[in-house]
C-alpha cells in the first residue's frame, strides 16, 4: 500500500475507535513504566565447570533467569576483569574469553556469542560522574560473566556490556560508583555482579571438590554476610576488612567480593532481597547468590 492510500484508509477508521485505541495504548505505556524497574542479581559463579555441568547451581541460575522479564541488555560486573581505571566494553560483538587453565577441552569449546551494546556502554559513560569510564574494544566476555549468564539466557540473544573493577580503588568507591548506575534499572537493563562472597582458593579442599561442604569459618562468614544484607547494613559489608578472622579467610583478595557491593548499592530501601544457590562447596567457596527485587 502506498503512503497516500494508507493515509486515506486511516481516515476511514472512526474517530472514537482511534481515540479508544490511543487511550488503551497510553494505559499500557503507563503500566510498563511503573513495572519497568529490573531486578539486580549477584551470582556466585564458582568453578568454570558450572558452564557445562548439570547441577543444582545451574538449575538455580536457570530458574532465576525464568523468574524475571527478559532485559533489553545486561551490565555485568565480573570478578575476572580488573583494571587500573574503570572501563566498559563497547564493541558490537564481544569475544568469549576462556580465562582459565587445566579444564577439559569441552569448556574451551564453549562460545557465548551474545552481542555487545555500544549504546549501553555510552549510556554508562554519560551517567557516571564519579570517574571517567573508558570505552574498551579489547576485552569481551570473561568466564565470570558467560559461564553463568549462559544459563539465564541460553540463546545468547541479550546484549551484554561488562564493567571492569578498578583494583586501585576502595570498597566504598565501588559501592558509590554502583549507585550512579541506578537509572539503568528503569530502562530495562539487568545489572549482574558475578563473583563469590566466600572465595579462598588457597584453602580449597581439593579432595572434596564436588561436595557441598564448607569449613566452619566459611559457613560463619557466609551467614554473617547474609545477616548484614538482610538488615541493609551495607556499611559493615563495605568495611569487610574490619570484620575479623572469618571475613579475612573468606575474602583473601577483594575481586570476587566487590561485585556483591555493586548489587547491594542498587537496592532500594523498599525492595526485598532473597538468596538462592546458598551453599558452600569445596570447603572454602560459597555459591550464595542474591536477587534484589520489588517487595
Ligand atoms: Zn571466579
Amino acid at each position: 500500500m502506498d503512503r497516500r492510500k494508507f493515509v486515506q484508509s486511516l481516515a476511514l477508521i472512526p474517530l472514537t475507535y482511534t481515540a479508544m485505541k490511543l487511550n488503551e495504548l497510553n494505559k499500557i505505556t503507563e503500566s510498563f513504566d511503573k513495572t519497568d524497574t529490573m531486578p539486580v542479581l549477584f551470582l556466585g559463579h564458582g568453578s568454570p565447570m558450572n558452564a557445562i555441568e548439570e547441577n543444582e547451581f545451574v538449575s538455580g541460575f536457570r530458574n532465576t533467569g525464568k523468574s524475571i522479564l527478559t532485559p533489553k541488555a545486561i551490565l555485568c560486573i565480573s570478578a575476572h576483569w580488573e583494571t587500573k581505571g574503570s572501563f566498559v566494553t563497547a564493541m558490537q560483538q564481544p569475544r568469549t574469553i576462556h580465562d582459565f587453565g587445566g579444564f577439559p577441552q569441552a569448556l574451551f569449546d564453549i562460545q557465548y556469542p551474545a552481542p555487545g551494546s555500544p549504546e549501553l556502554a555510552n549510556e554508562c559513560k554519560s551517567i557516571v560522574k564519579k570517574t571517567i569510564l573508558g570505552l574498551d574494544d579489547k576485552w569481551g566476555l570473561d568466564h565470570g560473566c558467560w559461564s553463568v549468564v549462559k544459563h539465564l539466557y541460553p540463546k545468547a540473544d541479550v546484549p551484554i556490556v561488562q564493567l571492569s573493577l578498578d583494583y586501585s580503588q576502595s570498597p566504598q568507591y565501588h559501592y558509590d560508583l554502583a549507585k550512579e548506575l541506578a537509572s539503568l534499572r528503569k530502562k530495562g537493563i539487568l545489572i549482574i555482579g558475578s563473583g563469590n562472597i566466600v572465595h579462598n582458593l588457597g584453602m580449597v579442599a581439593w579432595e572434596k571438590l564436588n561436595e557441598a561442604f564448607g569449613y566452619d569459618w566459611a559457613l560463619e562468614a557466609n551467614e554473617k554476610m547474609k545477616k548484614y544484607m538482610l538488615v541493609n547494613d551495607h556499611q559493615s559489608l563495605i568495611n569487610y576488612t574490619s570484620q575479623g578472622k572469618t571475613f579475612e579467610l573468606a575474602i583473601p583478595s577483594p575481586e570476587h567480593y566487590l561485585p556483591l557491593l555493586y548489587a547491594l548499592a542498587l537496592k532500594e530501601e523498599n525492595e526485598k532481597l532473597s538468596f538462592f544457590n546458598d551453599k558452600a562447596v569445596a570447603g572454602s567457596l560459597s555459591m550464595t547468590s542474591v536477587k534484589i527485587d520489588k517487595a
